[in-house]
């Protein structure tokens, strides 16, 4: 079962969050039959979506975008406060085989950005990005949090991927240390992170997102929130309605004069939905 927990090290000031998202990954790769380079790429911006999510106060979401300039493209990921997480990536069969005993995500990602936006609530937006590093999106969420959020953290994504191309296991971890974090524990995690286990390696073996942070860290957890994580998609007509009206007057009229049933398809859950050529002339009158 899916589920993220939040938490401090134990008499510490150091924050701990761990994912396990497997079958919500497993569902995103099957919505989008995605091959196993882009399954464990939007995998990894699931999990860190997740892991950014567990900082939303109510009714706040986050979005992290990919832009690389690899066979991948793009790759979005958006959670909301309640861990609800939707995602695509915009070219799915995409395989491009194994570096080492890894998934090859940096060079299908490329170079590019990352960009963070999220949404405050009451229509507030802020959005930040920075240059990817590697590509590999753990380490690049980890140089956004440092740079652009100045959040000392570490994070690690994993995805494990079957033969018969299915998800096995996904998640991730991040630590973060505050101002009054003791230099002494510092060292200490950074010493002790550099051996950890990845956070796939350590699903796979039937962890907890609990007993995952107290091997990745060494030193007991005091859990603060432990909640269940969903993929789920908010999308709707009216949703459908107000991203068609971006497209303008001029392309609103064309697609009536063509007189057809118009039909779109949801980025994130791939719903369709269909606008008749009467639905299409209200929305061009209400312009
Ligand atoms: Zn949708």
């Amino acid at each position: 079962m899916d589920e993220i927990v939040k938490g401090i090290i134990k008499d510490e000031h150091v924050l701990v969050v761990a994912v396990n998202c497997t079958e919500t990954v497993e569902k995103a790769r099957l919505i989008h039959d995605t091959w196993p380079t882009a399954s464990a790429a939007m995998g990894r911006v699931i999990a860190g979506s997740l892991l950014l999510a567990s900082t939303l106060k109510d009714r706040q979401k986050v979005m992290i975008q990919i832009k690389g300039d690899g066979p991948l493209q793009e790759i979005v990921a958006e959670s909301d406060w309640l861990y609800r997480v939707r995602a695509y990536v915009r070219r799915p069969h995409i395989y491009m085989g194994l570096k080492g005993e890894k998934i090859d995500v940096g060079r299908a990602v490329g170079k590019g950005f990352l960009n963070v936006i999220r949404d405050l609530g009451l229509r507030e937006y802020y959005q930040s990005s920075v240059e990817l590093q590697t590509g590999e999106i753990a380490t690049d969420l980890a140089y956004y949090l440092n740079i652009s959020e100045q959040i000392p953290s570490a994070v690690s994504l994993g995805v494990f991927v079957e033969t018969d191309n299915s998800v096995k296991a996904a998640g991730g971890f991040m630590i973060q240390t505050m101002p009054e974090t003791t230099p002494q524990i510092i060292d200490f995690l950074e010493r002790k992170l550099s051996h950890s286990p990845s956070a796939s390696y350590m699903i796979r073996q039937g962890m907890s997102p609990t007993q995952m942070l107290e091997e990745a860290v060494g030193l007991p957890i005091e859990v603060l929130q432990q909640s269940h994580v969903t993929f789920y998609c908010p999308c709707s007509k009216d949703r459908v309605i107000n991203a068609l009206i971006t497209l303008g007057k001029e392309e609103i009229g064309k697609m009536i004069e063509e007189g057809e049933i118009v039909q779109i398809e949801c980025y994130f859950c791939k719903k369709k939905y269909q606008l008749n050529i009467d639905e299409l002339k209200n929305i061009l009158r209400d312009l």
